[in-house]
């Protein structure tokens, strides 16, 4: 399989950027550059915004079932493709062949719900005071053009959770996709394009991310920003965007409380933590980080995990078997040697990992450690990698407390068997997806967001809707 250089695309053209600049794309695997994507320019960016703006006008006009109807079509293309669109997704980003095949197909499914919640917009009629005969209407209408930034940890995922209710409720877009892993998403573009999504109603850029959000935040076309990415980056582009009054959501870090109580099934904990923990190597904003097991339960929980960490098959994602591929890029390697010999420095006990793997590529060993202070790194910044910190606690208060210290507030876990512990943790843990006895199962359906620094604005449910349409009040006397 070869892997190709990826284009902008613009008015549903594929082209070279203006100025004929590119940027090289990397299998993080081998290290080796496997491609280039197209760096957009101004120039490009003019070009992208007339064609959003142009787009948003024919969109708008689209009834619910008429958009649902191409948003169908086009992941019936997802779905057909996703064998091929896997093959490019792993070699750019490194996640085994399974995951990244498991992610294009729970793609077409998000698209597929938000297409269809398109047909659930609903307005409402409000009872005149005085008059019945003056209708109060409340009408629901698109944004108009949205500007959305997607990171390189799920390339098409982190698309779709932007783009499904984007389509769905009339707005259009630009996406500036990740420079690191940018073929996925353009095939996932191309099946929009071959579904018959009117010209301008989506574009496709890459570039300078922080040129391009800009210049885009404060193109006057754009009304609404959105981002997933990290909560350095997401405020301050939040500060940019509350300087041109737009819309934002806000999709950012996270470092997930796992809370295993005195009563829980340790090794339902086990079973479900290890497998979330090392999926698509620890990238991931709700991957679980900072392990508070009661003390009863500590040892054999860390020494159970750091078993399962142990048996974890890392290799190249296109080999058969792989369980977990390399790190996205080099920093994440760079970082996670940071937060290892920060821990062990400050006396935390390494159970398992704590090495790169192999000479080549951006392999990091699933790493399991204990007994971590809370001033260590890895228990304040968010590890997005393979590393897994455990701490011991005796009251649950005191968890519930370690859990809400960090501003933090995206994703957490519990185990319990006690539905007064499950309440407990309900009302107080500080979190905007909280997970008992469960891995995560963000479903379309559900709010998908954070709290506190982790952002505002869902990318779920119909809250997700919401985020992207306009509530207007109309009175019609006569
Ligand atoms: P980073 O902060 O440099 O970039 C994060 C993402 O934001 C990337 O996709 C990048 O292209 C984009 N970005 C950076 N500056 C930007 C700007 N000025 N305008 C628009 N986009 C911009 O970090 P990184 O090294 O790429 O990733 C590491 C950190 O990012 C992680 O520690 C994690 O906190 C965060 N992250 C979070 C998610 C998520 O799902 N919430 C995904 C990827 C990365």
């Amino acid at each position: 399989m070869t892997y190709p250089d990826t284009q902008l695309f613009i008015d549903d053209e594929w082209s070279d950027a203006a100025e004929g600049r590119w940027i090289d794309v990397h299998n993080p695997a081998t290290g080796q550059v496997i491609g280039r994507v197209a760096h957009a320019s101004k120039q490009d960016l003019d070009r992208a915004a007339e064609s959003v703006r142009r787009g948003f006008e024919v969109w708008r006009d689209y009834t619910p079932a008429q958009r649902a109807a191409i948003m169908h079509k086009a992941t019936a293309l997802v779905r057909e493709r996703a064998d091929e669109i896997a093959g490019l997704m792993t070699r750019e980003q490194g996640k085994p062949l399974v995951e990244a095949k498991g992610e294009i197909l729970a793609a077409a499914d998000i698209i597929d719900w938000f297409a269809d919640e398109g047909l659930r917009v609903y307005g409402r009629t409000v009872p005149h005071r005085a008059n019945p005969a003056v209708q109060q209407l409340v009408v629901k209408d698109p944004v108009g053009p949205v500007a959305a930034f997607t990171p390189w940890n799920f390339p098409i995922n982190q698309v779709v959770r932007k783009l499904g209710a984007c389509l769905a409720t009339g707005c259009s877009m630009i996406v500036k996709a990740p420079e690191e892993t940018p073929a996925s998403p353009a095939a996932l573009v191309r099946a929009f394009q071959d579904a018959g999504l009117p010209a301008g109603v989506l574009a496709l850029v890459y570039g300078d991310p922080a040129e391009i959000s800009e210049y885009l935040i404060a193109h006057p076309v754009i009304r609404k920003i959105t981002f997933t990415g990290s909560t350095a980056v997401g405020k301050q582009l939040a500060g940019l965007a509350g300087q041109h009054m737009k819309r934002v959501s806000m999709e950012l870090g996270g470092h997930a409380p796992v809370i295993v109580c005195e009563d829980a099934d340790v090794e339902l904990a086990v079973k479900t933590m290890s497998k979330a923990k090392f999926r698509n190597a620890g990238q991931v904003c709700i991957s679980p980080t900072r392990f508070l097991v009661h003390e009863s339960v500590r040892a054999d929980f860390a020494k159970a995990l750091a078993d399962a960490a142990t048996a974890v098959k890392v290799g190249d994602g296109l080999a058969d078997g792989t369980e977990m591929g390399p790190l996205a890029n080099t920093r994440r390697v760079e970082a996670m040697e940071r937060l290892y010999a920060d821990a062990v420095e400050r006396g935390a006990t390494a159970l398992a990992g704590g090495e790169r793997v192999g000479d080549a590529g951006n392999f990091w060993a699933p790493t399991i450690l204990d007994e971590v202070p809370s001033e260590a790194r890895v228990f304040n910044e968010e590890p997005f990698g393979p590393v897994a910190a455990i701490r011991g606690f005796t009251e649950l208060d005191e968890a519930v407390a370690e859990a809400n210290r960090l501003s933090y507030g995206l994703a957490g876990y519990a185990f319990t068997r006690s539905l007064a512990n499950a309440d407990v943790l309900t009302r107080r843990v500080e979190v905007g997806m909280l997970w008992i006895n469960t891995p995560a199962m963000p479903s379309a359906e559900l709010p998908f967001g954070g709290v506190k620094d982790s952002g505002y604005g869902s990318e779920g449910g119909h809250e997700a809707m919401e985020a992207y349409l306009n509530t207007r009040a109309v009175t019609i006397a006569h």
